[in-house]
C-alpha cells in the first residue's frame, strides 16, 4: 500500500460531453475520494464548482433545461463551454473526452483546440473508429510539446476489452486471431444519441455522413424496422490498430462486431474477448475473457476511462507527456 496515494488531494476532474456517457461517468465519480468532478460542458454551456459539482443534480438539469449552462450557480450558457474550462488552467488537471465523434474528425479537431488554448493535462477518450485515432496519431507530437498525457481508446472496446486481449496474448508465442463481441442492451436511444448514430454508421450501406444527416424520426424508423436491434459485423474499430502498435498481431486478425439493443437495458447477448494464439509448446488455444451481463455499457466504458485518467494523472505528474494506448498502460482502480 503506498502511503503517498492515500494522502494525496482529490484531482480534480472534468467531463467534456454530458449526454449518456458523460452522465453516467458524473454518477461513477460520485463516491470517489480520489478525484473531485468539479468541471463539465456540454454543447449549449459549462459548469465548474471547485468544491465539486452534484451528478444527480446537473443530470436532472440537463435532461429538463437541455444544458448544465443554467447550473446557478456555476453554470454558464455558451457556444465556447471547452474553452473556458481550458482557461481554468491546472485547476482542472483532467478530462474525460465523452464527446460524440461526428463526424469523423470531430475528436481530433477538439484536440488541437485543447492544444491550441495552452490547457496541460490528462485526457482520456472513448473514441471508437481507427480512422478516428489515427488523426490523434497525427497529432502526438504536438501533445507531447504542450505538455499533454493523453490515452486514447479508454472505453469498453475499445479500451477494457483490448486491454484484457493484451493480457490474454502473453500465455502465447504467436497470436493469430483476437475476436471481440459485444452485447450492448440501452431503454431508449435518445439517452445514447452519438453512441447510436455512430453504431449506424457501421451497418452495410451507411457511413458516417450519411449516420449523421438522419434526422431523429429516420433513425427511430430505422429501429422500428430493425425492432430496436443493431447487429453489426466487421466494424471499423481502433482495437484493431491499438493491438497492432502492442505488437499483438496485424490489425486485419482483429474482429470487432456486436448486438446493440435500443429497446431493453439488458444485454441481448454477453460481452467477451477471445484471444486465439499459439503456445511455445505448439499448443493452439483460445482465452475467452467474458463480462458480467450485468454490467451495463456505461459501467463499463467509464470505469476504465478514470482508471486511465489515474494513470495519466500519475505520469503527467512525473512530466511524461505525449499520446498512449489503452494497451500500453494498466488502468489504475479509482478509490
Ligand atoms: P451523447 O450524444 O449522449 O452525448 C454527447 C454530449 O456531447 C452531449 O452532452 C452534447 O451536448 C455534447 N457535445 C456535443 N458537441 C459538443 C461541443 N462542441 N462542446 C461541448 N459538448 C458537446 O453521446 P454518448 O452516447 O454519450 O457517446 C459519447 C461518445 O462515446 C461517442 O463518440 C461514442 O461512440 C463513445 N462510446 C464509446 C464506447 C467505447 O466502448 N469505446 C462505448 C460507448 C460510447
Amino acid at each position: 500500500m503506498n502511503q503517498e496515494q492515500t494522502t494525496h488531494p482529490p484531482a480534480p476532474v472534468g467531463i467534456l460531453g454530458f449526454g449518456g456517457l458523460g452522465k453516467a461517468a458524473a454518477l461513477v465519480l460520485a463516491p470517489k475520494r480520489e478525484m473531485s468532478w468539479v468541471a463539465v460542458a456540454d454543447h449549449q454551456g459549462y459548469a465548474y464548482d471547485p468544491a465539486g459539482l452534484d451528478a444527480l443534480q446537473c443530470g436532472a438539469l440537463a435532461r429538463a433545461q437541455g444544458s448544465v449552462g443554467y447550473l446557478n450557480p456555476g453554470g454558464v450558457l455558451t457556444d465556447q463551454g471547452i474553452e473556458s474550462l481550458l482557461g481554468l488552467g491546472n485547476r482542472v488537471e483532467g478530462y474525460f473526452l465523452a464527446l460524440p465523434n461526428l463526424p469523423n474528425t470531430f475528436m481530433a479537431t477538439i484536440v488541437q483546440r485543447i492544444i491550441a488554448a495552452g490547457w496541460r493535462g490528462v485526457l482520456v477518450d472513448a473514441l471508437k473508429r481507427t480512422s478516428a485515432m489515427e488523426q490523434l496519431f497525427d497529432l502526438a507530437p504536438q501533445l507531447q510539446q504542450a505538455g499533454i498525457t493523453y490515452v486514447t481508446g479508454c472505453g469498453a472496446t475499445p479500451g477494457l476489452l483490448t486491454a484484457a486481449a493484451v493480457l490474454g496474448a502473453q500465455s502465447y508465442a504467436q497470436v493469430h486471431q483476437v475476436d471481440i463481441t459485444f452485447g450492448v442492451g440501452i431503454a431508449n436511444w435518445e439517452a445514447y444519441k452519438a453512441t447510436i448514430r455512430e453504431d449506424i454508421a457501421h451497418l452495410p450501406g451507411y457511413t458516417v455522413e450519411r449516420a449523421m444527416a438522419m434526422s431523429e424520426a429516420e433513425v427511430s424508423e430505422l429501429l422500428d424496422r430493425t425492432q430496436g436491434r443493431l447487429c453489426l459485423e466487421g466494424m471499423e474499430h481502433a482495437d484493431d490498430l491499438i493491438l497492432e502498435l502492442a505488437g499483438i498481431c496485424p490489425r486485419d486478425q482483429v474482429r470487432v462486431g456486436g448486438i446493440v439493443d435500443t429497446r431493453s437495458a439488458a444485454k441481448p447477448i454477453s460481452t467477451h474477448v477471445k484471444v486465439t494464439g499459439r503456445t511455445f509448446e505448439g499448443k493452439i488455444s483460445t482465452h475467452t475473457f467474458t463480462l458480467g451481463d450485468e454490467t451495463s455499457m456505461a459501467a463499463n466504458v467509464c470505469g476504465p476511462a478514470f482508471g486511465y485518467l489515474k494513470t495519466g494523472l500519475g505520469l503527467h505528474r512525473q512530466g511524461i507527456y505525449g499520446l498512449f494506448t489503452c494497451a500500453d498502460l494498466m488502468p489504475q482502480f479509482v478509490r
